[in-house]
């Protein structure tokens, strides 16, 4: 038999997933089904990145696509048996904050924050129902992207608002849980005496947040009640004044749905280059416009940098990760550039190698890069619903 959980990430169209192993980091695959609907494509990896064979089929729904996915795996492992499935949920209110085995109770309960998350959480649920149609009596494992962040202080959790909105949920949740919870773990094993200190972790990708870190626990993050605030983004603006949103609905009588569009789809480095979202082809550019996007993002980073330290009274280690924190050594180089008063300096050849420690050895303040791996956090939370306990280290 080969035993195994499986992890689902599922967008409006889109799914994510990959097939980890009862133990260890490597998946046995991962895959991507798009533009689910009757457009629809997917692919499939195996552990060596290999592309596997995926034969014609269905793949007008996401169930089609699930179960598209495993008829096409069962052709390389044919006993198979998925134990449990892990789903990402971008929402998890106040009261989740671990990993849960979802009922009908959860499900309601999770609906009731689709308010809260309107582009992401009705997705992550359709993944959930559709995975309990494809495996049926399978434990499905809802992990969230708030949950690490639900111990802040309660400055760090709260807008001043008048309360009875606090107590109704409007708060600063923070996001890229599921990400932080493994560079904390990762940090445990790569560099313990740092992982107990205070690091700020920069989640840098198409999404982009920062964290504060203490003794591996998160006290504060660059967002707040939607993925929207903080850093500048691919196509999120990051922090606004909600004074441009009086504005653009007053004076420019925008509706809602136009506004969250401008928000999440059109504005960060999109907005601001006018070309890309994509931070490989900004810096490639050479725009004047593509040019000041890059400042910006750098600019707000180094400003976020310094906050995060400050909620935590100061900083050991800057972690840098997602895909532009793990790839790009001239936004790195930048970010760092202005630091130099909080201990931080980066050694040029460790950075230019993507080093996991890229500052100099006279630095007061260790900087690293490490990949992050949120399927993984998943896959562990699916494993442990079932009992698999893990042995791997990190
Ligand atoms: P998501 O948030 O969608 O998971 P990723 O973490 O994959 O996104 O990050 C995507 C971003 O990383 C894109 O802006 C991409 O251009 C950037 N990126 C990836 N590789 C490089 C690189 N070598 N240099 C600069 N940016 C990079």
């Amino acid at each position: 038999m080969t035993d195994a959980v499986l992890t689902l990430n599922a967008g409006s169209s889109s799914l994510k997933l990959a097939l980890y192993p009862a133990q260890g980091a490597v998946p046995l695959a991962t895959g991507l089904a798009d533009r689910i609907g009757p457009e629809g494509t997917l692919k499939l990896k195996g552990p060596d990145g290999a592309p596997i064979a995926v034969a014609p089929d269905d793949l007008t729904t996401h169930t089609g696509a699930m179960q598209a996915a495993i008829k096409s795996l069962r052709a390389i492992y044919p006993d198979l048996a998925v134990l449990s499935v892990g789903h990402r949920v971008v929402h998890g209110g106040n009261a989740f904050s671990a990993p849960v085995t979802v009922n009908n109770e959860v499900l309601i309960h999770l609906a009731d924050l689709s308010a809260f998350a309107p582009l992401h959480q009705p997705h992550n649920l359709s993944g959930i129902r559709a995975a309990t149609e494809a495996f049926p009596g399978v434990p499905q494992v809802a992990c969230f992207d708030t949950a690490f962040h639900r111990n802040h202080p309660w400055v760090n959790d709260v807008f001043a608002l008048p309360r009875a909105f606090y107590d109704e949920g409007v708060r600063r949740y923070g996001f890229h849980g599921l990400s932080y919870d493994y560079i904390a773990g990762a940090l445990g094993h790569i560099a313990p005496h740092l992982a107990k200190g205070r690091v700020v972790v920069a989640h840098l990708g198409n999404g982009a947040s920062m964290c504060a870190l203490q003794d591996g626990r998160s006290i504060a993050s660059t967002m707040g009640f939607s993925a929207l605030e903080g850093l500048p983004m691919g196509t999120r603006c990051g922090q606004l004044d909600p004074g441009v949103l009086l504005y653009l609905m007053d004076q420019k009588g925008m509706t809602p749905s136009q506004i969250s569009d401008l928000l999440y789809k059109q504005s960060g480095l999109l907005g601001l280059s006018g070309l890309s979202n994509d931070m490989r082809t900004l810096e490639a550019a050479g725009t004047v416009e593509a040019g000041q996007a890059i400042d910006y993002f750098v600019a707000r980073c180094q400003r976020e940098v310094g906050a995060m330290a400050a909620s935590v009274g100061g900083i050991d280690a800057l972690v840098f990760t997602g895909g532009i924190g793990e790839n790009s050594r001239l936004i790195r180089a930048r970010i760092c550039e202005r630091l130099g008063w909080m201990g931080i300096e980066v050694d040029p050849t460790r950075n230019a190698e993507n080093a996991q420690v890229i500052s100099s050895d006279q630095a007061r303040t260790t900087v690293m890069v490490v990949p992050t791996n949120e399927e993984l956090v998943i896959a562990r939370a699916a494993r442990a619903a079932v009992g698999l306990a893990e042995q791997e280290a990190a």
